[in-house]
């Protein structure tokens, strides 16, 4: 199992690093290949040119980072990402790995949604969110329901390139010191039953017509 974790901190001594370091020492405990796209650390250009988001059809045209981190994606049957929720969404540095990594030609194109070309791989976000608890990110909450607040990472960024997406592991990082431990061993455990975690149910593109769902869809898929 080749499992791929592109994490997002500025800090190494962050809680998201402690999750990230936590994610691997399980996954290598149980005998899994793992490689980190340390985001940071790397230095990764977030700024994407017109160059980077399609696919040349001279591939010595391709720019060196992303060649790396583009074959590290074919390698992996499941992508981590763990990051901090930055105004309500990936820290920068994340959003710009997507814009320049995931182009036209690799990650999606021709096929898109459940014929995207990254079909076959699980992707998962772990994210860390601001507040002692999810309360905030329920039903009525102030900040919206959660779902709401990943759907345009997980169904138009994973989903669209064709991965399934297991349901996210959310840390409130406010939370007691006795519950950011519990959390760290959540992700222990998470990683140790990877392959059977809960799959987030998307609709396929056959049940929409021209952007709309189709009528009665509910009854076909
Ligand atoms: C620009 C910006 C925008 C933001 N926007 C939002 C937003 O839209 N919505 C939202 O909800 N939040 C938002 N936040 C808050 C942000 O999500 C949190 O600050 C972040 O999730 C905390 O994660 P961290 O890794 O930085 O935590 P850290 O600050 O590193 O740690 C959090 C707590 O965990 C402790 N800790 C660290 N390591 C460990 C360990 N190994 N074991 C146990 N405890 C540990 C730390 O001491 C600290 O008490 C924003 C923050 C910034 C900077």
């Amino acid at each position: 199992m080749n499992v791929l974790i592109v994490f997002a901190h500025p800090s190494e001594e962050s809680l998201n690093a402690a999750i990230k370091d936590a994610a691997v020492e399980s996954l290598i405990e149980r005998g899994a290949s793992v490689k980190v796209s340390d985001l940071y650390r790397m230095n990764f250009n977030p700024v994407a040119q017109l160059s980077d988001v399609v696919v040349p059809t001279d591939t010595n045209l391709i720019n060196e980072d992303l060649f790396i981190e583009r074959e590290k994606v074919r390698w992996a049957d499941y992508i981590i990402f763990q990051f901090p929720i930055w105004w309500t969404s990936t820290p920068a540095i994340v959003k710009g790995w997507f814009d320049r990594v995931f182009a036209a030609g690799f990650a999606y194109g021709p096929g898109i949604y459940n014929h995207g070309n990254l079909k076959g791989k699980k992707a998962m976000l772990s994210i860390t969110i601001g507040g002692k608890d999810l309360g905030s990110y329920g039903p009525k909450g102030l900040k919206g329901e959660m779902n709401e607040r990943l759907f345009s990472i997980q169904h138009e960024i994973l989903y669209f390139a064709g991965m399934e997406v297991i349901e996210p592991f959310i840390v409130a990082s406010g939370a007691s010191y006795e519950a950011r431990l519990d959390f760290i061993n959540q992700m222990k455990s998470r990683m140790n039953s990877i392959e059977n975690l809960p799959i987030i149910q998307f609709l396929p593109l056959e049940a929409y017509e021209n952007g709309q769902l189709k009528e009665g869809v509910e009854e076909i898929v």
